[in-house]
């Protein structure tokens, strides 16, 4: 399917690895001119690197830096000549009991997972409405409905996201303007960030990381783990032309781990 979006620019924040960069990757088979960020420089060249490999007729344009600060977010908009998709992402908060967790640890999630979405959300959405196209994706989590005990930073700080787009989506002056604002919710997906809290689980449990795994697996309805570029292809047609009469909804990628009707 020609997803009607060939030379527009997205800026896909946290793209270096994981589900930022499947997405990236996605856009890229797609025609569309990119601006990726991460905070190591080194692992940011290199996707860039295999990025304009997967599609040489687009540009791609690497920034490092921390998404969750004023600088880095500044820098990411500097660089992209206009944003007409804007993908929404960055580390997920640690886990944790929340008897441990200080109002420090509180506003670090919500400035990562709430705050710097809504803050790159304000920085673009009136010029996409002016322009009359825009795609904004926010790569949220499953446990926006289904949260996870052990994830309350992140149950909480992106279910705020959440509740925050739900209104501002529905804006006449964005919607009507073929401006879409959505959620894509990951189950697991096979990334860094799940073997990182894998081996954590292995380290505390003296279990060996593979069983961990397969156990983890077999919880799935698939008995597998879904893949980044699974998660970009569905993030690529949200950005499409053809997505623009969906907006404010938050969609699960979870192989069917969610157990509800509705
Ligand atoms: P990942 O494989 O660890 O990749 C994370 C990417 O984000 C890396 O490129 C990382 O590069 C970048 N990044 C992290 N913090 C950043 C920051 N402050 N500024 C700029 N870039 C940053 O993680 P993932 O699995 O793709 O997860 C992406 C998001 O989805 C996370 O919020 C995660 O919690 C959420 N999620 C993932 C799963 C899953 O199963 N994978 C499930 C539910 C939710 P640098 O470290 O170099 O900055």
């Amino acid at each position: 399917m020609d997803l009607g979006i060939t030379g527009k620019w997205a800026l896909v924040c946290a793209a270096s690895k994981g589900l930022g960069k499947g997405c990236a990757q996605a856009l890229a088979r797609d025609g569309v001119n990119l601006v990726i960020t991460a905070r190591g420089d080194d692992v940011l060249q290199a996707t860039a690197a295999e990025l304009r490999l997967l599609n040489p007729a687009v540009q791609v344009i690497a920034v490092a830096g921390d998404i969750t600060t004023a600088e880095g977010r500044a820098a990411a908009l500097a660089a992209c000549p206009q944003v007409d998709i804007l993908i929404n992402n960055a580390g997920g908060p640690p886990p944790g009991d929340f008897r441990d967790w200080d109002r420090e640890a509180w506003i670090k999630a919500l400035d990562a997972n709430m705050l710097t979405p809504i803050e790159m959300i304000k920085a673009v959405v009136d010029g996409m409405a002016e322009r009359g196209f825009g795609r904004i994706v926010n790569i949220t989590s499953a446990a926006v409905k289904a949260p996870i005990d052990i994830l309350g930073l992140s149950n909480g700080a992106r279910s705020g996201l959440t509740g925050f787009v739900a209104g501002l989506a529905r804006q006449p002056r964005l919607a009507s303007r073929n401006v879409t604002i959505n959620g894509l919710l990951p189950g697991p997906f096979d990334t860094d960030r799940l073997r990182g809290t894998m081996v954590g689980a292995a380290q505390k449990t003296g279990q060996p990381i593979e069983a961990l795994l397969d156990a983890r697996r077999k919880l799935n309805p698939t008995q597998r783990f879904g893949t980044a570029d699974e998660f970009g292809a569905a993030c690529a047609f949200l950005c499409s032309v053809h997505a623009g009469y969906m907006t404010g909804q938050n969609i699960l990628l979870d192989g069917g781990a969610y157990s509800g009707t509705f």
